[in-house]
């Protein structure tokens, strides 16, 4: 089991983790040497997940906070009362903590167009990844 630390910049964010991912992958699939598994990628956290999605056009993820931001808007969750943050845990519950990727040659099996986001709905925080290679 290997694990990233991200240091989230703002209050929401995407980031990029697929180059840190692969790197692990790579590293671990040598080592056992295997060719072909299953990635795991989770986060321990209730305010922050993961996704998989275009990795090239930074609109795509402006996009898709616009539409959460939008969908779930702030301040009128039960949970305010307590931190604050209501939207931020709706959000993070309903894109999940983990994503699931195979491998193949030792490499992640990812679409030309595809990358592991760490979603942040609550920065900036640090944030922990668990990337686990079977
Ligand atoms: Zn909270």
């Amino acid at each position: 089991m290997d694990e990233i630390v991200i240091r989230t910049a703002g209050k929401n964010q995407v980031v990029n983790i697929t180059e840190e991912v692969q790197r692990i992958v790579e590293k671990e699939m040598k080592r056992k040497e295997m060719k072909e598994g299953i990635c795991l990628v989770y986060v321990p956290h209730a305010t922050a997940a993961l996704t998989i999605n275009e990795n090239w056009d930074p609109s795509v993820c402006d996009d898709f906070m616009a539409a959460l931001a939008e969908l779930i808007p702030k301040g009128k969750w039960r949970h305010d009362k307590v931190d604050g943050n209501g939207d931020a845990h709706v959000k993070a519950a309903i894109i999940g903590p983990s994503v699931t990727i195979p491998i193949k040659d030792g490499r992640l099996l990812l679409g030309t167009w595809q990358g592991i986001m760490l979603c942040e709905f609550d920065g900036p925080r640090e944030r922990n990844v668990i990337v686990v290679c079977r």
